[in-house]
């Protein structure tokens, strides 16, 4: 069944690494009624109405006030079936996580996730994240009085100024909250950011490969030994809490987006988007963007997007779907890099996978196996 995603642009500042699309900008007296129209129009153009899961996320969902969360799940369910959603995510700044705000949300959510990125106050500050290190403590205890025990939290390693043992600390603080999820990403500086600018600059320095490798093998034996298991390459989660919703993207379920910058993909060849244009957005003329997936693109996310999951990716279904590839790069290429050790076969039920140790090489051997 498909999934929704809502892309909510607002936030309350810019982080310096974020390329997100999203914006200060407090112009969204008619956001949420466009949402709806799009919502509306989208029925023509995407297969099913009745969806699974539903992410709403940003940019800072948790900028819009309660009531406005409030009406945008009441227009949504007017206009789709929402009857089995079993997974409802919103994402939250841990700063805005306050009582009354969380008792004013809709009980349809049963799921909050928070950018923690850090727990070292100084790494925050030059994030320009808007929280301070104690904060995401707070804002667990307020979620769980509220009954939303689904709860997940990013981590971000690579900063400037984070060594390896700030990093442990952090680590350790996110599994003292006792979440059920944890996302963890590493740090990379996207052209046009501040941080982009200031590396430039010479103002900062981020770390180098070894000291990132250093802090994700860390990463993976304290979650691990904390009863996390690493279902994708940047995600872990106790047994029966992966996200559903971004499963749902590595194994090629289709998905409807809504709201400026949001993509879709049908499950087939067809992709489109909104361009991340909020003005044009608010007054209904939002420029949007098409393509189909040739073999080939099929074929290369199919594999990019399975060898990022624990599970790996099944050649069975590969050789059925992708006859082509399969025989003259995948068949090759996988056997040459199960040779060195690099990917794990399990010849029964045909998937194959990343070897635990050599996750830290996946983007060299998802390029190994592509087009
Ligand atoms: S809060 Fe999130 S979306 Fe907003 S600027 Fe920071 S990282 Fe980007």
């Amino acid at each position: 069944m498909a999934g929704l995603y809502i892309h909510i642009p607002f936030c309350a500042s810019r982080c310096i690494y974020c390329d997100f699309y999203s914006t200060t900008s407090r112009n969204r007296s008619h956001f949420i009624p466009r949402l709806l129209d799009e919502a509306r129009a989208s029925l023509a153009k995407f297969p099913t109405r009745t969806f699974r899961t539903v992410y709403i996320g940003g940019g800072t969902p948790s900028q819009l006030s309660p009531l406005e969360i409030n009406t945008l799940i009441n227009g949504l369910n007017e206009i789709f079936d929402l009857a089995n959603v079993d997974e409802f995510t919103l994402e939250m700044n841990p700063e805005d996580v306050t009582p009354q705000y969380v008792a004013a949300l809709p009980s349809a959510i049963n799921r909050v996730s928070m950018g923690v990125q850090s727990f070292i106050d100084r790494e925050l500050q030059l994030l320009h994240r808007r929280h301070d290190s104690r904060r995401p403590a707070e804002a667990v205890r307020i979620l769980r009085g509220k009954g939303i025990q689904n709860i997940s939290i990013d981590l971000m390693y690579g900063l400037p100024t984070q060594t390896t043992e700030s990093f442990s600390r952090s680590i350790d603080a996110a599994i003292g909250l006792e979440t059920q999820h944890i996302s963890a990403y590493n740090l990379s500086v996207e052209v046009g950011t501040p941080l982009a600018k200031m590396v430039d600059n010479g103002v900062v320095s981020v770390a180098d490969d070894e000291l990132c490798n250093e802090m994700n093998a860390l990463l993976r034996n304290k979650l691990r030994a904390a009863g996390f298991a690493q279902y994708e390459i940047s995600n872990y989660a106790r047994a029966g809490y992966e996200s559903r919703h971004n499963s749902s993207y590595w194994d090629g379920t289709p998905y409807l987006g809504l709201g400026p910058g949001a993509h879709s993909y049908d499950g087939q060849c067809q992709r489109w988007w909104n361009e991340p244009n909020l003005a044009a957005y608010l007054i209904g003329q939002c420029p949007t963007g098409q393509e189909t997936l040739s073999a080939d693109d099929r074929y290369n996310e199919r594999v990019m997007l399975g060898l990022r999951t624990a599970r790996g990716v099944n050649s069975f279904a590969l050789a059925k779907n992708h006859p082509s590839q399969y025989r003259t790069i995948f068949q090759p290429a996988s056997r040459r890099l199960i040779d060195e050790g690099l990917l794990l076969a399990d010849e029964t039920s045909g998937d194959i996978r990343i070897a635990p140790d050599a996750l830290h090489l996946a983007d060299y051997i998802i390029r190994e196996l592509m087009v």
